[in-house]
């Protein structure tokens, strides 16, 4: 099982570029065993309207299949495979089951429900599971899957909803995954997609390996501890390619500058930006609605 996703910034890519990105991803990651696989993509025409929910496409089996689904299916919709964008993030999962058999509905992306607002892939458990979902399906939501992982998605979506309830319009994806996790007791490494958070990515891990890599262009010969410049970390407008990976030889053929990311690490991809949050686990909720994000670094 395993995650992998990718984020370009200001460097044109046509759609089926990042499509055939996360399949090379998930073919790297192959070995590490899996019994489904999906995707998931922007599915709108411009990258500055993002009106249409992110395609999703999951199903059984390996990841050959799952290519031909997934190109059989956009086929039938009006995304267009040639058109090309300067930020677009992608994400992909090849799952091993642990809660719920191995089916469509079962695989990752898991979601929020119809329109997609808050995609989702996970590896880990999250022991927790059950009392957070029956307190979603108090609060109205209801679950598809049989999986852990779908009360992940769905709490995002109550925390997005509950802060634009109270009147805070300018909740951070950074902010509602920070409080998502906040809940969550098991193993964990997530990277969150979201319709509100179009050109952005979220990963963080507890448990389970996850790695960021990160090809910068014009540089291509440094490479290496230079990572750990911090001013790799600042926001510019220089070309960059994001890849988060659970294993680093799906890294490897895009960039030598890869980061392992710790326990209790937020990563937040945005424009052309890497921070990295710190979190502490505390397990139960205490009411407060997003805890506060603290040491950048
Ligand atoms: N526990 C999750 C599931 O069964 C994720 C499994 C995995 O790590 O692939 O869907």
């Amino acid at each position: 099982c395993g995650i992998f996703a990718y984020l370009n910034y200001n460097v044109n890519r046509e759609r089926r570029f990042v499509l055939e990105v996360l399949f090379n991803g998930l073919r790297r990651l192959e070995y590490r065993g899996y019994d489904s696989a999906g995707i998931s993509i922007d599915a709108s025409n411009s990258p500055s309207s993002p009106s249409l929910p992110p395609f999703v496409f999951r199903q059984e089996g390996n990841i050959e299949s799952l290519v031909k689904s997934v190109y059989q299916e956009v086929a039938t919709t009006d995304l267009n495979l040639e058109e090309s964008f300067s930020v677009h993030a992608g994400i992909a999962h090849t799952r091993w089951a642990t809660h719920g058999e191995p089916a469509p509905r079962n695989s990752h992306p898991q979601t929020s429900g119809s329109g997609n607002e808050f995609v989702v892939v996970h590896n880990g458990v999250v022991t927790n599971y059950e009392v957070l979902k029956e307190t979603l399906l108090r609060h109205g939501f209801t679950f598809e899957s049989e999986t852990d992982t779908e009360v992940i998605p769905k709490l995002a979506k109550f925390v997005f909803d509950k802060a634009n309830e109270e009147g805070d319009k300018t909740v951070t994806f950074s902010q509602v995954v920070l409080e998502v996790i906040r809940h969550l007791e098991g193993a964990y490494a997530l990277i969150f997609k979201s319709r509100h958070y179009p050109n952005e990515l979220i990963a963080c891990k507890r448990g389970s390996p996850l790695l960021l890599g990160v090809k910068e262009y014009g540089e291509e010969t440094s490479c290496g501890p230079s990572f750990h410049d911090v001013n790799f970390l600042k926001k510019d407008e220089q070309p960059k390619e994001f890849f988060l990976s659970s294993d680093a030889n799906a890294l490897v053929e895009h960039t030598k500058k890869v980061l392992v990311i710790e326990d209790g690490e937020v990563v937040h991809l945005k424009d052309g930006a890497v921070s990295i949050l710190k979190f502490d686990h505390k397990g139960k909720h205490s009411g407060s609605l997003v805890r506060p994000a603290s040491v950048q670094r």
